[in-house]
């Protein structure tokens, strides 16, 4: 069977699911649109309530997304934030961004998790260690601001 094609100019791909939600070709729970922006119920909670935000132009991820976009998603990140947390009670929220497969990124539209947070859910953020030492620190500090 041929693909559906999208018809997102800078998709350059038919396979985005989210370019297809943006368009109405895949259907989606949506909470907020603007012009630029597309708020939507994640199809795999962690908790209900988590929703993704994404910019209605497609970029990969954040290294390949113009500053107004990324401006634009967390202005309604925090938004959906607050409403969130009074739709679902929620004593707290992460807000979470995958970059690059090794990160965990899935799908590859940008985008931000909005993720509803319960006092004792259970829910660890990941293991967390010292440096090994004050000059492993320093070196890590210079070797960043040398690529900046
Ligand atoms: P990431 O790992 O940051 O790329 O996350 C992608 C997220 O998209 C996952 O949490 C999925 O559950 C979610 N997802 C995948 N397909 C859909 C869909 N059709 N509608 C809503 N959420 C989706
Ligand atoms: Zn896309």
């Amino acid at each position: 069977m041929a693909a559906v094609k999208n018809s997102n100019p800078k998709t350059g791909s038919a396979d985005c699911i989210f370019c297809k939600i943006v368009e109405g070709g895949l259907s989606a729970y949506r909470v907020y649109e603007d012009g630029n922006v597309l708020a939507f119920l994640d199809i795999f909670p962690i908790h209900p309530g988590h929703t993704l935000i994404i910019p209605k132009k497609h970029y990969a991820n954040i290294f390949d997304t113009p500053e107004s976009d990324l401006q634009s998603i967390i202005a309604v990140a925090k938004k959906i934030s607050l409403a969130v947390m009074r739709a679902t009670k929620a004593d707290a929220i992460n807000i979470g961004m995958n970059n690059k497969p090794a990160s965990g990124q899935v799908v590859m539209h940008t985008h931000l998790h909005v993720i509803p947070r319960f006092k004792d859910d259970g829910l660890k953020t990941w293991p967390q260690r010292p440096y090994g030492s004050d000059a492993e620190k320093a070196k890590t500090a210079e070797t960043i601001k040398a690529c900046l």
